[in-house]
């Protein structure tokens, strides 16, 4: 019966983040032993004081109603604070908008500023769903492709060269998903330097991995004063808070976009969950320190991750500077075989990968960079340790393909 389903939806990709983590679990579920480095999931538990707030919010019985569509007003305020104090962004309650996750954030945004064929520049290696949610939008991506030698930041010159009369937007990660990229000062001022040139484009962004960065410097674009008046700032909870169940997330953005993104979400969804947002008020209020000790976590196990995958020959890849992703090219692997089956391209080699070593990883295509796949490091160091070793033994098992194993099938 599915013929019967909209256009729209029949076009659709489905995310290939939560397809690849379905696949491990379904695996799982079999008993086969699957170490699951697919799904951006921290594996830590949300910070006790902000489980105890959503305990005290459903204890006082205050807030089991509808919330108010763009949030609870101490949240917008808290968050308003937090981006002024922290990220120098001159912002108002008004301009905040609460969501359900940084997902519906940015939905709601795609849906408020996009016409069918306006064209959204999108710097590649990109977040999978970012060419899914603009397509649904009505909008055309437009790929700028960074290069593994510049930790995969596409240029100013590229930016510039990709604007056209059709240009409606602008979008980013940093810390990047899935590179885990940070982009600097300096090279946003660059990309702001370009963008001041064309007064109607907007920039979005996404920010979810602030708190999951190595460096010393975290930048938000929407500080300058060029920019100020057409950013939007994409930010949520789910990462640094490890509460990606929750789904929590939020935008700052020029009010009338703001009070369009709460008509949207009004019809949509209304507010996100009551309990959620007041233990999301806790994170942003109260203290930092699991946070940090998360990061630093993380910090360790890139390392971990790095110095593992450095002992495995054929993997290129930029040591990432936040988020908690390793973004390898794995390129030469291509054209190899294990006898039966010849790895052709990414998604061969995370089938083989899945299949072999029983580690689930996901292709780099699902983020426009057909050469890579994405290590998600946020597991546990027994796990990383455990799913390089088996890696490696997989990878160990391949030769180059002759010409008659050439023509064999690949996985897809
Ligand atoms: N942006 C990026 C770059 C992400 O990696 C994710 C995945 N967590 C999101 C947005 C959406 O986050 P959430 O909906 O969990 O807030
Ligand atoms: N953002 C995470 C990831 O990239 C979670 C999955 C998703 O929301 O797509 O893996």
């Amino acid at each position: 019966m599915d013929h019967l389903l909209s256009d729209r939806v029949k076009s659709l990709a489905k995310s290939a983040t939560i397809m690849m983590a379905q696949k491990a679990n379904a695996l799982k579920e079999q008993g086969v032993d699957i170490i699951n480095l697919s799904l951006g999931e921290p594996s830590f538990k949300t910070p006790k004081h902000i489980q105890a707030a959503a305990k005290c919010a459903i204890d006082t019985e205050a807030y089991f109603s509808y919330p108010p569509v763009a949030g609870y007003d101490d949240l917008r305020t808290s968050i308003a604070q937090k981006l002024q104090r922290d990220n120098g962004i001159d912002c108002e309650p008004q301009q905040i908008v609460v969501s359900t996750g940084a997902k519906q954030a940015l939905a709601n945004v795609f849906l408020c500023l996009l016409n069918p064929g306006d064209e959204v520049i999108v710097y590649t290696p990109y977040w999978v769903s970012y060419e899914a949610i603009i397509k649904l939008a009505g909008g055309q991506p437009v790929f700028i492709r960074g290069k593994l030698e510049n930790d995969f930041k596409a240029t100013p010159e590229q930016l510039e060269c990709a604007i056209t009369p059709k240009t409606k937007a602008v979008i980013f990660s940093s810390p990047c998903n899935p590179t885990g990229a940070v982009f600097s000062k300096q090279e946003l001022a660059a990309m702001a330097a370009v963008l001041s040139k064309h007064e109607s484009i907007f920039v979005i962004a996404d920010e979810i991995y602030e708190y999951i960065n190595f460096t010393e410097e975290h930048t938000s674009i929407a500080s300058f004063e060029v920019m100020k008046d057409r950013t939007i700032t994409v930010n949520g909870f789910s990462k640094g808070f490890a509460m990606t169940g929750w789904r929590v997330g939020y935008i700052a953005a020029p009010i009338w976009l703001a009070k369009a993104c709460e008509k949207i979400q009004g019809q949509l969804t209304s507010a996100t969950c009551s309990i959620a947002q007041r233990a999301a008020l806790a994170a942003i209020e109260e203290d930092l320190a699991p946070t940090l000790a998360m990061t630093e976590a993380y910090r360790k196990r890139r390392d971990l991750t790095m110095e593992l995958l450095c002992k495995i020959p054929g993997f290129q890849f930029s040591k990432p500077a936040g988020a908690f992703y390793l973004f390898p090219d794995v390129s030469y692997y291509f054209g190899k075989t294990d006898g039966r089956i010849v790895i052709c391209n990414a998604n061969d080699f995370c089938m083989y990968i899945l299949q072999k070593a029983h580690v689930s990883l996901v292709t780099g295509s699902a983020f426009g960079e057909p050469h890579c796949v994405r290590l998600s490091y946020a597991a546990s160091e027994t796990q990383l340790e455990a799913a390089l070793q088996r890696i490696k033994e997989a990878l160990l098992k391949l030769k180059v393909a002759n010409s008659i194993e050439l023509n064999k099938p690949s996985y897809l």
